[in-house]
């Protein structure tokens, strides 16, 4: 590993955090070390660095900002690689806009709904990066971000660069074909609209979340998709786990589908309510609720295979 890091040292000019706990960089605030988190400066540091990774085979773990993301708290042997320091730029000419994939879903609502475009009003509020919504599929009441797509420009793990047409992409509830290639940037196209028209969706938009969402406690959003004619959060509610306590974390007593650090839980906590939540819907329902959270540093299949 030594040998590594100096190689990567001699040619990486963006921040390197070496053995960085990873609870520093979720939204659930629960996560152990990771070899390094890693934030290139532009396409030739990133192409660089996963040459690198890929010759040395060390694993490699894509984040926007970690809105979504359970770590295991035993960390991540392996580099996290984010774009969410350097990779800022947005374009809007007319109703075409480029993004570059480290700026935060705020800026690019913001930044849409000022140029009177609409499509993005009902994800206010959802944090994250606009790569991290783009490989989410992340949507809210019936809205997708994939709508708009146009194009989206990535970086496969030998470092070069490929371009794909939307139609190129397949794009489901929460779920993109996108599977071992980074995000940098990409290409919508969205229709006009009045900035009244704007300025109520916008609205309805944030009080619905303010009214239905644990906001002040710490989260990943969704913990499970909702399953064909379900909320995944009405299940849970119904199956009697809503406030049900592991350690410090809980499940919301506001939006059952939330799971939140109360203040000190570990990813230990948050996998007993998930695995004791599959087991009561399966059990009350005969329904298997899938997990919308993405997860680091866990063995693949864990969370299909564990029972309690
Ligand atoms: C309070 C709260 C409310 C939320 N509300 C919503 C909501 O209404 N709708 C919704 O859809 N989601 C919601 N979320 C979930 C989350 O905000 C979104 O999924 C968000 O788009 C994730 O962005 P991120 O940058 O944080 O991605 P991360 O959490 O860092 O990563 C998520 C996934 O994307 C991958 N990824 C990240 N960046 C890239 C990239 N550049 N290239 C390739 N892969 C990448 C990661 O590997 C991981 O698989 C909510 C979360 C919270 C905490």
């Amino acid at each position: 590993m030594l040998e590594t890091k100096k190689i990567v040292q001699n040619f990486f000019k963006g921040k390197i955090l070496w053995n960085e706990p990873m609870k520093k960089h979720t939204s659930f605030g629960i996560g152990g070390p990771a070899l390094a988190v890693m934030y290139p400066e532009d396409e030739f540091d990133l192409s660089n660095l996963l040459k690198t990774a890929k010759k040395k085979k060390i694993n490699i773990y894509f984040t926007g900002s970690g809105s979504n993301i359970l770590v295991n708290d035993k960390g991540f042997n392996g580099f996290v690689i984010s774009l969410s320091k350097s990779f800022k730029k947005i374009d809007i000419l007319k109703n075409k806009v480029f993004c570059e994939s480290g700026v935060m879903m705020g800026s690019f609502v913001k930044k849409c709904t000022s140029n009177n475009l609409t499509g993005m009003e009902s994800l206010i509020g959802v944090p994250g990066t606009v790569g991290g919504a783009i490989k989410m599929n992340a949507g809210a009441w019936g809205m997708e971000i994939s709508n708009y797509i146009k194009k989206i420009k990535m970086m496969n793990s030998d470092g070069e660069i490929i371009e794909l047409e939307k139609n190129e992409i397949e794009f489901g509830y929460r779920f993109s074909s996108i599977k071992n290639d980074l995000i940098i940037s990409s290409n919508f196209e969205f229709k006009n609209s009045n900035p009244e028209n704007i300025k109520k969706l916008k609205l309805k938009a944030s009080n619905n979340r303010k009214n239905s969402q644990p906001l002040k406690f710490r989260s990943a959003g969704s913990v499970f998709k909702n399953p064909k004619n379900f909320s995944a959060g009405y299940l849970i509610d119904k199956a009697g786990l809503k406030g049900m306590r592991v350690g410090d974390a809980e499940i919301s007593k506001k939006h059952a589908n939330f799971f939140l650090n109360l203040g000190n839980a570990s990813s230990n906590d948050i996998v007993k309510l998930i695995l004791l939540t599959k087991k009561k819907v399966k059990e009350k329902f005969d329904i298997n609720l899938e997990l919308e959270i993405k997860t680091m540093g866990f063995k693949e299949d864990f969370f299909k295979n564990e029972i309690i």
